[in-house]
């Protein structure tokens, strides 16, 4: 396990969390302040991620959502759970999945049979996630790819393979994962597998606050109103599923948040989008950043936001430290401080905003 993973130690200083913060996420998204934090991509620190969520639970997002990876879920939760136990607040946990073809997740992979006998197993020491076990190799729903134990292994015998979903792995993925929320990524012409996909997922009977639905024009080769046209088959489909949607406008595809004008390609959409859409709130993602609320005229309210790739760079140089420090950020008081009042900045204008919503 790496030195700072896995940690429940309370700090030295108080959290400075601002507990007006607080706000039930379903109410948050009644008012328009609903704040989502997209952790990223499987392939990242576990004790990064725990602490990734943790900053941004604290300054009071209401939303974390992450990718379909126990490893990465269990890391999630470590966040989540610490700041229960710091302050009481608990946001949802949503994990992502795809209604695509190419759902997969890179693992690594050895065959236990070739490994001579007496090897000292560098790569059970050097996994994070415990995924490595005498005897049986690397254990799949571990492992999350981060690649660590590749070089570990003095003879070679580690790789790296995709593995690709199946859709018959979703039920039981999200009966071993539970999360509070689900987000599935949808595009034009794939109303048919987006609701294949959820009939699966509902075998694993997760009671779901809600299910986010994520689509967005740039990559489609589509327009408004046919992304208008797709909004509502999926809202058909969750209604006759009895499930409560979310509404995701992607403005940029996924890591689009980084670069100029992206907050407006997302307003964009929003503003194209928000009187046809179907029931239900709307959310803008891909492509938002600390200047996206400052775009917005102010009776134009979007119901919420995600932050994705912006709220992670933020506190990167603080993950990184503590990383070099041997220590959880949460371990690092001055750390902790500097790296929850960045989260704050970003997130704070959005928890205080309100104005009439469009929700059912
Ligand atoms: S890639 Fe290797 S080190 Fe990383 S989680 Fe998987 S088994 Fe563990
Ligand atoms: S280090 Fe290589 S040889 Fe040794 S147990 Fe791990 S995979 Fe097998």
């Amino acid at each position: 396990m790496a030195a700072n993973e896995n940690t429940s130690k309370s700090l030295d200083v108080p959290l400075l969390v601002n507990q007006s913060h607080s706000c039930t996420s379903e109410k948050a998204l009644n008012e328009n302040t609903w704040v989502k934090l997209i952790c990223g991509a499987s392939n990242q620190d576990l004790p990064s991620i725990t602490d990734l969520c943790a900053v941004y639970a604290a300054a009071g997002v209401h939303c974390i959502d992450v990718a379909a990876d126990l490893a990465v879920v269990n890391a999630a939760r470590r966040g989540l759970d610490w700041v229960t136990s710091q302050v009481g607040t608990k946001p949802w946990l949503m994990v992502s999945i795809s209604d695509g073809k190419d759902v997969h997740f890179r693992k690594a992979w050895f065959d236990p049979k070739h490994c001579p006998p007496g090897c000292p197993r560098p790569c059970e020491q050097t996994c994070p996630a415990q995924a490595i076990v005498k005897n049986t190799g690397i254990l799949n729903n571990l492992c999350y790819g981060c690649g660590r134990c590749i070089p570990s292994c003095p003879h070679g015998l580690i790789n790296e393979k995709d593995w690709y979903l199946k859709l018959h792995d979703f039920g039981p993925l999200i009966a071993e994962l539970r999360p509070d929320a689900l987000e599935i990524h949808t595009a034009p012409g794939r109303g048919q597998a987006f609701e294949s996909i959820l009939e699966e997922v509902l075998k694993a009977k997760v009671s779901f606050k809600r299910i986010a639905v994520s689509c967005g024009l740039e990559g489609h080769a589509t327009n408004e109103d046919e992304l208008t046209a797709e909004l509502w088959q999926r809202h058909d489909c969750l209604k006759r599923h009895g499930q409560k949607p979310l509404w995701q406008l992607d403005g940029r595809p996924m890591s689009g948040d980084i670069g100029r004008g992206t907050s407006r390609i997302a307003i964009n959409l929003w503003r194209k989008l928000h009187s046809k859409a179907p029931p239900g709130p709307l959310q803008l993602a891909g492509g938002t950043n600390s200047q996206t609320i400052n775009h917005l005229e102010k009776d134009q309210r979007p119901n919420g936001i995600a932050f994705g790739g912006m709220a992670r760079k933020l506190i990167q140089p603080y993950l990184l430290e503590a990383q070099a420090r041997k220590i959880s950020l949460r371990e690092w008081p001055e750390g902790w401080s500097q790296a929850l009042s960045q989260a704050e900045n970003l997130i704070q204008p959005w928890l205080s905003k309100s104005s009439n919503p469009k929700i059912c």
